[in-house]
């Protein structure tokens, strides 16, 4: 039996102490923390993501209907090229970075030291099943941790590879993959990790939270929401409706930082909505079901729930369904009331709805009336207007003229705010979120001045005043 099915406690009752003591016992002994081990590992993250992509892909289109290329780009280049960013830096990461030390500390030096957590858990959700476990590993092994992954269960593909796939290549001594669903999760919770990173919805977020307080375990929460795109007359529009509905229609619309909505006037929906009509033919062809670059909404429930909220305003593009197939069409909706049922929930799904903001100030105010947004999106060429937005919209990445793009910058930390999560990773940020940044102050002995020490003079009191 190969490492990767092994059960722990029962399959009614997992229970997972011996898990968490074996790695902890191996954390212990110190293999994770050697640099040459952390290079290794991510080196053969690299390798799995190259040699088994054909694997990756197939899984992925089973799960999804994603296509090889959006595969690719999303998630197997995307983590190799992730985990290759952590292991070139690994050296400079791990350096300690000395801090200035005052008069009162010296003689002495002052440093901050990263050392690694110890075993962390990394819960990921169905949509990037791939990327959204190993990208994360990546960062808590270069950080010098043990790791636990659970993939989502509502990308069974995905999940059963990775769990065949991750022993093969990876050390199995100190990373494990835990193929399971709701049962699995809630017993790993019971576990007193060293951290947890969590993507998922919000509601299964509160129920990590509340698991990892019962330890004091630290979380970082990858969450999602509603993230809006106002998009302003003076536009270059024919390009803004080739990069929105890219972003809205790839992986058929189940990406959290999808624009979820559009914010703009009258006189610029009637110009959009024709461009959104050329470009979705463009991708997709006159009948996008037929396309092998459109996806599948993952299960049945979610299928039910994206294809009700069509009916929230006018279908001005596709509306087209297909249960047997779970198809949805690129569908742009018009004339939507901003307390329609597609404005209440995350939409998840390739519908695109165009609210009506007359201006600017309009559009902030109607994303400041709800939860700050996990990506926050405005396609204008004024500069102030630019900055007038990013100044007064609190959200967890923006990105001015593009959607999403900010995913290919590596050193851009990626986290939301408030309701779409707490914490990030990515590059630098990703191994901080998996260290301790240890600060250090090591002194030298003489000259070791007596102004500090007991009996509190006068004269001593004078002279503290005097250098603080
Ligand atoms: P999901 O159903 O796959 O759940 C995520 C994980 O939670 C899974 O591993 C699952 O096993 C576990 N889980 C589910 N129910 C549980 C329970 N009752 N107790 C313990 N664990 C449980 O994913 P989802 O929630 O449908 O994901 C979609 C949401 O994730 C969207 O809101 C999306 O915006 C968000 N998301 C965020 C990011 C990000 O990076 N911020 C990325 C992708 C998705």
């Amino acid at each position: 039996m190969s490492e990767s099915v092994i059960q722990y406690g029962s399959v009614a009752n997992p229970d997972y102490t011996a898990l968490l003591s074996d790695l902890t016992a191996v954390f212990v002994s110190g293999k994770t923390r050697s640099l040459a081990w952390r290079r290794m590992q991510l080196e053969a993250v690299e390798r799995m993501m190259n040699e088994r992509e054909g694997d990756l892909f197939d899984a992925l289109q089973s799960d999804l209907g994603k296509s090889p290329m959006e595969s690719f780009t999303t998630e197997t280049a995307y983590v190799s090229g992730d985990a290759a960013h952590c292991r070139k830096n690994l050296n400079r990461w791990t350096r300690k970075r000395r801090v200035f030390t005052p008069i009162v500390g010296q003689p002495g030096k002052s440093w901050v030291q990263p050392e690694p957590l110890g075993v962390v858990l990394i819960i990921g959700a169905w949509n990037y099943p791939v990327q959204l476990t190993l990208a994360g590993m990546s960062a808590a092994i270069a950080a010098g941790n043990c790791v636990v992954i659970k993939p989502s269960e509502l990308a069974p593909a995905a999940s059963a590879l990775l769990t065949q796939l991750v022993p093969e290549y990876l050390d199995s001594d100190c990373i494990k993959v835990i193929d399971g669903a709701v049962p699995e999760t809630t017993a790993l919770l019971e576990q007193p990790f060293d951290h947890i990173l969590y993507t998922g919805g919000g509601s299964v977020g509160r129920i990590v939270m509340a698991a990892a307080a019962k330890h004091l375990t630290p979380v970082t929460l990858e969450l999602g929401g509603k993230s809006p795109c106002i998009v302003l007359p003076d536009a270059n529009l024919e390009t803004t409706a080739r990069r929105i509905a890219w972003g809205k229609f790839s992986n058929a619309g189940q990406i959290c930082i999808a624009p979820d909505h559009i914010l703009t006037d009258a006189d610029t929906e009637a110009l959009l909505v024709p461009l959104l009509e050329k470009v979705i033919r463009e991708m997709f062809g006159d009948d996008p079901q037929q396309s092998d670059s459109y996806g599948r909404i993952v299960n049945d429930r979610h299928f039910e729930r994206v294809s009700r909220l069509i009916d929230s305003g006018h279908i001005a593009l596709g509306g087209q369904v297909d249960a047997a197939d779970r198809y949805i069409a690129p569908t742009v909706l018009t004339d939507v009331a901003t307390d329609s049922p597609v404005m209440q929930e995350e939409i998840f799904g390739p519908v695109l709805p165009i609210v009506r903001a007359e201006n600017l100030e309009d559009a902030i105010a109607h994303i400041r009336g709800g939860d700050k947004p996990l990506a926050a999106y405005i396609f204008t060429n004024d500069k102030s207007a630019q900055n007038q937005f990013l100044e007064n919209v609190s959200c967890g990445n923006a990105c001015v003229n593009d959607v999403m793009m900010f995913m290919a910058v590596h050193e851009l930390p990626f986290g939301g705010v408030g309701q779409s999560g707490m914490g990030a990773y990515s590059g630098r940020r990703g191994f901080e979120t998996f260290s301790h940044m240890k600060a250090v102050m090591k002194r030298g002995w003489w000259p070791d001045l007596a102004v500090r020490y007991a009996p509190y003079t006068e004269k001593k009191f004078k002279f503290l005043r005097k250098i603080r």
